[in-house]
């Protein structure tokens, strides 16, 4: 293509070898190209582990969105992956081989929880699931010479319970185990001063922001990441490159958005709180809320999820979301604008009616992702349909 007479092309030719126009360095765009690219043209004078080669194994959109997501996160390196559970599988088989024993808790986004009780042990990883509550019972909980990693969520999916990560963590390092967050809840800036091997995050939610586009990600201690980067090859869930640059446009608003969210989602929950049609309110910003000292504590904000229970007088949580007209119900999280979902179905099927009495989880319980609208909109909704 270089060496021979490009004027000699016939039609064909030309149009599948356009001219490319590539700006001086001094004269860059001021957003980054997207490197809508499966293949890069390999250079000779370059050892190829320093080359782009093929995009399953990297790019240069997903490295640099990986990099501003390692830097955001404080963690020394990321990778991307083509959606949050994509992220948690590839962490988990990637740190974890047959014949090793792993913790992690029964107050889990669901998928993941299934993952770690159904399909792990069919490579022979084996785990034990504790209530977040009994964090007094984690170390009595590892196999010496065989429990590999302790995972764990925080805030928790659907009812926002709160982990105490320092615990967790040293429980940890005393038996050299490794720790994964699942930090989806708070978002990407909190626990950043925890030292926590794995974190990961769904991206589709907060990072993206805008609810039209599914990426996670895996960010921490480059030794762990080696091993996971592997398995992301070898399993091929890619982020692709498009999508990566919908995250990082996203990514541009991410703190306003969040700050907005966080501000509605404590007046929305006090709302909730003080109606007597509410029976109770899962918010960390909440004084009453079980974990509310850890979440100040450990947190820089409460967030914008918040969980609650309408009396049964109200009707199901499915009638109470189908009534409701601004609020869309929909499952997922952290978009602008506003979403509700009943727990009981979408959440906790897998779980024993005991562990969901437990946790809160019923036909009257609901999940609140709070948007940027004007919350007293919002608030009128609900209104609307408690009374
Ligand atoms: C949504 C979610 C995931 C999964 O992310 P996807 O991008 O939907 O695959 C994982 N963990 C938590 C806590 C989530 O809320």
């Amino acid at each position: 293509m270089k060496k021979t007479d490009r004027s000699q092309w016939s039609l064909n030719t030309k149009l599948n070898h356009p001219k490319r126009i590539m700006p001086r360095e001094d004269n860059p765009s001021t957003v980054a190209p997207i490197y809508q690219s499966v293949k890069f043209s390999v250079s000779p004078d370059v050892n190829y582990h320093d080359q782009f080669i093929y995009t399953r194994i990297s790019n240069p959109t997903l490295q640099q969105l990986e990099i501003l997501l390692a830097e955001i996160q404080k963690r020394e390196e990321c990778i991307v992956f083509g959606s949050g559970i994509a992220a948690i599988t590839n962490a988990l088989l990637g740190v974890l081989e047959a014949g090793d024993h792993m913790i992690s808790f029964r107050e889990l986004y669901k998928p993941a929880r299934v993952f770690i009780k159904e399909t792990l042990p069919r490579f022979g990883i084996s785990s034990t699931l504790l209530k977040l509550s009994e964090i007094d019972r984690l170390e009595q909980a590892i196999i010496p010479g065989k429990t590999k990693l302790i995972h764990f969520e925080s805030p928790s999916n659907p009812n926002l319970e709160i982990a105490d990560v320092q615990k967790i963590i040293d429980v940890a390092r005393k038996h050299k185990v490794l720790v994964s967050m699942d930090g989806t809840f708070g978002g990407l800036h909190q626990h950043t001063q925890f030292d926590i091997d794995i974190v990961i995050q769904s991206l589709t939610k907060y990072a993206n922001g805008h609810g039209d586009v599914l990426a996670g990600s895996v960010s921490g201690k480059a030794s762990a990441l080696k091993r996971i980067k592997h398995m992301s090859i070898a399993l091929g869930a890619t982020l692709d490159p498009h999508a990566a640059y919908l995250i990082e446009r996203g990514l541009k608003t991410y703190k306003l958005r969040y700050e907005r969210q966080t501000q509605n989602a404590q007046i929305i929950a006090k709302f909730l709180a003080t109606h007597p049609k509410v029976k109770r309110v899962y918010y960390p910003g909440l004084i009453e809320h079980r974990g509310h000292d850890l979440a100040k504590k450990q947190m820089s904000d409460m967030g914008a999820m918040l969980a609650f229970e309408i009396e049964p007088s109200v009707g199901t949580a499915d009638e109470f979301c189908h009534r409701l007209n601004l609020i869309q119900f929909a499952v997922s999280l952290g978009s602008t604008e506003t979403l509700i979902a009943s727990t009981h179905f979408f959440f906790g099927d897998d779980l024993s009616s005991e562990d969901k009495k437990e946790m809160g989880i019923n036909l009257h319980s609901l999940r609140l992702s709070v948007g940027i609208e004007e919350p007293e909109d919002v608030i009128l909704d609900l209104k609307s349909v408690l009374e």
